[in-house]
């Protein structure tokens, strides 16, 4: 099996968003891990005619999990693949078989930049779609990908291990890297995310040992085990320094500014330079990491 990477380019920026082709080598089958937004729909499509993938061959759509910048432009390819199955986490499905809710939820967060963003979220009809709930082998693409429970992101997260490489699709569980850098970032948005539960999946990411990651956001990096622990130490060090901020009685506007000035100090630390901040906001901006921060310890809270 060949791994193509496709530059959606996000909002005319190279290298945020990717969407990765899977190739047999009987060169008439193939597979898609994440689909991007429906705003990035024409460069998926162009990225499949310049590889001689037509949409006939494109048999199985893989997706991470259900956010718009991963999945939102499902239910269009639906349409326009016609022999496609997709696959998603059982706790994702009802989301793709009709994303309204999503939207919903998804408005309270964008507002007004929603269509400029994403696009129109179409339904995926239900005979189209097959539930994974982690532990599965999918024959495709002339191999298999396997799928993992990776919650923390969000609840219903899977990565998938393609075996014979050792490449591990990773969504978001295994945080934001551009290509270039070393720095990892972890995006925290509302409303899921739960620090615990992600450091447990680093963990279970570990146990799988891959040889390689590959975040939709942005590439393919073989330095596992560094990477690995250094988005387990930033998301710890983020949490302890929002919940902090918190109790120092800050302003809630404020706390973003203060995460953004640690985060960006920790960036050029680590040899990146602060236009690349700027990048890595279009996968996640401090705003909306602190929001998603704030509400995991306050749910913390609750249970204690
Ligand atoms: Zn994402």
């Amino acid at each position: 099996m060949k791994i193509e990477t496709i530059d959606l380019e996000f909002m005319d920026a190279g290298q945020v968003i990717a969407s990765f082709l899977l190739l047999g080598e009987d060169g008439a089958s193939a597979a898609l891990v994440e689909t991007g937004p429906t705003n990035c729909l024409d460069r998926l499509t162009a990225g499949l005619k310049d590889r001689g993938v037509s949409h006939e061959d494109v048999r199985q759509v893989f997706l991470t999990h259900i956010h718009l910048d991963h999945a939102g432009a499902s239910g269009h390819l639906s349409e326009m693949l016609p022999n496609a199955t997709f696959y998603v986490h059982e706790v994702g499905y009802p989301h793709l078989a009709d994303p309204s809710k999503l939207v919903k939820s998804a408005t309270r967060i964008y507002g007004e930049r929603m269509d400029e963003l994403w696009g129109e979220a179409r339904p995926v009809p239900e005979d189209r779609i097959k539930v994974l709930n982690g532990g599965e082998e999918t024959g495709t693409a002339g191999g298999v990908l396997v799928a993992h429970d990776t919650p923390g992101h969000a609840y219903h997260h899977l990565a998938y291990l393609e075996p014979g490489s050792g490449a591990l699709f990773t969504g978001d569980v295994a945080g934001i890297r551009l290509p270039g850098q070393s720095y990892v970032r972890p995006p925290t948005p509302p409303p899921e995310i739960d620090v615990k539960a992600w450091l447990q999946s680093i963990n279970y990411i570990r146990r799988i040992d891959p040889a390689s990651l590959w975040p939709t956001h942005f590439g393919s990096y073989e330095d596992v085990k560094r990477h690995l622990g250094e988005l387990e130490q930033r998301l710890e060090d983020w949490l302890l320094f929002v919940e902090g901020q918190m109790d120092d009685g800050a302003d809630r506007g404020e706390i973003p500014d203060q995460l953004k000035a640690k985060g960006d100090a920790e960036m050029l630390a680590e040899g990146s330079d602060i236009i690349q901040s700027e990048r890595y906001d279009l996968a996640g901006t401090y705003s909306m990491l602190t929001e998603g921060l704030m509400r995991c310890v306050t749910r913390q809270r609750e249970k204690r």
